[in-house]
């Protein structure tokens, strides 16, 4: 490597034509050389069907920036991270947490970084809304995450089977914050899925979790929202109220906006793996992959209508 990360992407769908390939056009130190799709083509790469051949083909590839649905992520991940190469995950990490571990382990190993990026993180008011949680002690959070699945995710029949997350794919967008902004760890209590009769994976799911210290935390996430969608995370303390709406992108404290920003989150985890790479570290928090999967482990399952997406 010549201090030029080169990166070869697996998967051209929604996410790495929306945010991958323009966040690394604007950021230095990584340069998009290769593209591997079973079905499409990037203007001014080399293109190839597979990462097998993707791999074959671009011998000095240092990275991989793995954008297929998390089914497949894991073989794809651990191949590239056989052959050597740097890992950059779309979220979620993997269908499971043994996976993401495994992969941590391989890739210390290996001696190669392995990203797991989780993006409603680098939303523009979450440092704000962190640095204001840590002088304080949390009291509840609510948290609601509602939206319209039919806008955001058409055309994407892996959402609904096994190991596509159904609600949790942007449920765990919200935990990724929770997890980020609380001063202590989070504990899963209970939960209720609502699975459509004709689907695998749930359309609606409310949470019941804790904060160390017992503040109680709750989640509604819902796909059948039409309309104003809502991504709010609202926090009470013994000293104020904070609520971080529009996906994290908007803070307001006891009423008063205190930041208020378009969404920059792509290109800020491009510099964060670019900084992983220089310094060959791992940055991989599997807590929000763990609280989904305790979800799914404690969940009551309940049966609902048939949806047509
Ligand atoms: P998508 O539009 O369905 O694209 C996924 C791509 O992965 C497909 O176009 C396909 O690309 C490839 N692929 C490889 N194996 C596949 C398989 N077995 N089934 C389906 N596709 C397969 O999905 P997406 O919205 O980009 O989401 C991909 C990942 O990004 C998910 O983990 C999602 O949670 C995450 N994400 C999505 C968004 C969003 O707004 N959509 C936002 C943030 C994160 P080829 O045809 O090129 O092989």
């Amino acid at each position: 490597m010549n201090g030029i990360i080169k990166a070869g992407l697996v998967g051209l769908g929604k996410i790495a034509r929306d945010q991958h390939l323009p966040a690394i056009e604007q950021t230095g130190g990584i340069d998009l050389v290769a593209v591997a799709s079973r079905n499409a083509q990037a203007d001014g790469v080399n293109n190839y069907p597979t990462l097998d051949a993707m791999l074959a083909g671009e011998p000095d590839m240092d990275a991989v920036i793995l954008c297929q649905p998390p089914q497949v992520r894991y073989e794809a991940a651990r191949e590239a991270i056989l052959a050597g190469k740097h890992v950059f995950l779309e979220k979620p990490p993997g269908a499971t947490v043994t996976q993401v571990e495994a992969l941590i382990t391989l890739a210390r190993a290996q001696g190669v970084t392995i990203y797991a990026s989780w993006h409603s993180r680098h939303a523009a008011a979450v440092a704000d809304a962190k640095a204001w949680m840590a002088k304080r002690k949390v009291t509840r959070v609510s948290i609601e995450w509602r939206e319209d699945v039919r806008h955001w995710h058409p055309s994407q029949p892996w959402i609904w089977e096994a190991g596509g997350f159904g609600v949790f794919d942007p449920g765990i967008n919200a935990l990724s914050i929770l997890t980020e902004i609380m001063p202590e760890p989070v504990t899963m209590l209970a939960a209720s899925l609502e699975v459509p009769a004709n689907k695998q994976a749930p359309i609606a799911a409310s949470l019941k979790m804790a904060s160390a210290s017992g503040a109680p935390i709750e989640a509604a996430f819902d796909w059948r929202q039409t309309g104003k969608q809502t991504w709010d995370i609202a926090v009470e303390t013994q000293d104020g109220k904070l609520l971080l709406s529009e996906g994290g992108n908007q803070l307001t404290v006891d009423g008063e906006v205190m930041v208020q920003a378009p969404e920059g989150e792509y290109p800020e985890m491009y510099r964060q793996f670019v900084q992983l790479v220089k310094d060959r570290a791992i940055g991989a928090d599997i807590r929000p992959l763990q609280l989904v999967a305790d979800a799914f482990l404690c969940g009551k399952h309940c049966p609902t209508a048939a949806f047509e997406d």
